[in-house]
């Protein structure tokens, strides 16, 4: 797909970022092109249609998959919810822990914003060692939800992250 080329060409290789040995991937060049962002979100939209066609809601993670989902959910005429980090959202919650390199993280939901059953799409910009990818889908689980896809547009397929989610799992690009 040229337009998945052009998507890949802008993406910014950050040597030893945000520490030593990590090569980091910014995908703030692409957002910058409105043209190319544009073709992005269209291919992200014909995906969700193809691979999950019953979805109701689109979920994006903190933080960057609040770059795609609001508008890949405008445009499917289905609502958006986030997957925040703990105690920034209000009302009654859901959590979930989750291990990072040195200790544990805590993701949240609102309650309110899911109905059992209900299919949904995760959507973030990147899915590296699967970590954050598998705690979202578990907190989506137990809000009695069902994820019926994940959508990211960057794999680093040498992290095996695919391995650690049970569902289905799509992504544009891969390195
Ligand atoms: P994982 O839990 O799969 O190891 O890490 C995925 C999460 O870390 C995603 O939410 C993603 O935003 C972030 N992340 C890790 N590495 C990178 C990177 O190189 N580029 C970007 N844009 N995000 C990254």
């Amino acid at each position: 797909d040229s337009r998945i080329e052009r998507v890949k060409s802008l993406i910014k290789d950050h040597p030893d970022f945000p520490k030593p040995g990590i090569l980091f991937r910014d995908i703030f060049p692409v957002l910058r092109n409105p043209a190319v962002f544009q073709e992005l979100l269209d291919v992200m939209v014909e995906q969700v249609k193809a691979k999950a066609p019953n979805v109701e809601l689109i979920v994006g993670l903190e933080s960057r998959g609040f770059l795609f989902g609001p508008s890949i959910a405008l445009k499917l005429n289905c609502g958006f919810a986030p997957v925040r980090k703990k105690g920034k959202l209000p009302g009654e919650k859901e959590s979930v822990a989750y291990a990072l390199e040195y200790g544990t993280d805590i993701f949240e939901v609102q309650k309110e914003a899911f109905k059992p059953g209900q299919s949904v799409v995760i959507v973030d910009d990147l899915l590296a060692t699967g970590g954050t990818m598998k705690a979202a889908c578990e907190l989506i689980q137990k809000v009695g939800a069902n994820v019926v896809e994940c959508l990211v547009v960057i794999e680093l397929t040498d992290l095996k992250g695919r391995d650690k989610v049970t569902k289905p799992c799509t992504s544009l690009i891969t390195y």
